[in-house]
């Protein structure tokens, strides 16, 4: 078992971990690449990216971390999920592929590529609780949440769509915050758990 979580990690199967570990240099923060379960022991808070989340899926369970890691969030471990990391996080998945379990670590639910699915891609200031300004949001096929639990808190919202919400150690964002040059949202998800 794990005896020294130190450190952040950025789950670095498949998508846009890179641009996540340079966010939290740019922070002060060295985010170390988890790709096996040598790696999740070394850290205290995960982030899980964007990306695909039928190959993120599929590469946990085939690196054998699906387990630990559901373990672990279980036990109240501080998550991060952007846009497929927030799909991969959900309770409940429309439009996923028919093998496609979630994670389970935040009650919501969440629909793949729904969100402004007429232009793809976009971006939106939008207003964050918390924040004094807004934040410039990156959307790249976007998942909508249709529903969430009464313990789930919702931040931010984008023409009356959920798009950033979390609870007491999971924070999920349909939107790409790591590849804003802003790291305040990453900056909310390190105070979570403290
Ligand atoms: N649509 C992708 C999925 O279902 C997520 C897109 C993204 O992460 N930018 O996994």
């Amino acid at each position: 078992m794990a005896t020294n979580h130190l450190q952040v990690g950025v789950l670095a199967l498949q998508g846009a971990f890179e641009s996540h570990i340079k966010t939290f240099e740019t922070m002060g923060i060295e985010a170390i690449p988890v790709r096996s379960t040598q790696d999740l022991e070394r850290v205290h808070k995960i982030v899980i990216p964007g990306g695909e989340s039928t190959a993120i899926q599929m590469l946990l369970e085939s690196s054998s971390l699906r387990q630990p890691l559901s373990e672990r969030l279980s036990h109240g471990m501080p998550v991060f999920g952007t846009c497929a990391g927030m799909i991969v996080l959900s309770k409940v998945i429309l439009d996923g592929r028919e093998d496609q379990s979630p994670l389970n670590a935040i009650d919501i639910v969440v629909r793949r590529n729904a969100f402004g699915r007429q232009i793809d891609s976009f971006e939106s200031e939008i207003n964050v609780k918390g924040l004094t300004e807004p934040f410039p949001a990156v959307f790249i096929r976007a998942p909508i949440v249709e529903a969430v639990g009464d313990d789930v808190e919702v931040y931010a919202k984008v023409d009356d769509q959920i798009v950033l919400c979390g609870n007491a150690s999971t924070l999920v964002a349909s939107f790409h915050p790591e590849l804003s040059s802003d790291t305040r949202i990453h900056e909310i998800f390190l105070s979570i758990g403290e």
